[in-house]
């Protein structure tokens, strides 16, 4: 049985836990696609995979922002979920995936090692890769591996 990882916002309004955690072997996913950039208000999206089922709500209402689906890259919905007092992102549900939810692992302390980054043809020349080079995708790969 693996623990559960709990965190939350930075008001702590909103509380989740991720049932089961990540994972021994979890890593992160970096996304460097403009939208991302924009709602991390920084270079890039850092989240992990989680099952929809692991992820709870333990305090708080986070809001919800329904991007409008002509302004994302897979032209599928896209909702992503803050907490409506002090802005924290929190997670990202994708219809493109719909047994899964992007986390974001700030929220966790940051403490899982990138293992794959997407849409790196959007970062400056400047930037450097975190994850392993073959792991590093200038759009999407065709087959994203699961990363857990
Ligand atoms: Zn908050
Ligand atoms: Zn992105």
């Amino acid at each position: 049985m693996r623990s559960n990882l709990e965190g939350g916002c930075h008001c702590g309004a909103v509380r989740l836990c991720i049932v089961g955690g990540l994972g021994e072997n979890a890593k992160a996913g970096i996304c460097h696609c403009k939208d991302c950039q924009t709602f991390a208000g920084s270079l890039f999206a850092y989240a992990g995979k989680v099952d929809r089922a692991a992820l709870q709500v333990v305090q708080g209402q986070p809001k919800a922002y329904k991007q409008p689906t002509s302004t994302n890259l897979s032209g599928k919905q896209v909702t992503r979920h803050f907490c409506g007092d002090c802005g924290t992102p929190l997670w990202v549900e994708s219809d493109a995936t719909p047994t899964i939810y992007a986390v974001k692992l700030a929220l966790f302390g940051n403490a899982f090692e990138p293992g794959i980054e997407i849409f790196w043809k959007n970062a400056h020349e400047w930037e450097k890769p975190l994850a392993p080079s073959e792991m590093v995708f200038d759009t999407l790969p065709a087959m994203p591996p699961t990363g857990s």
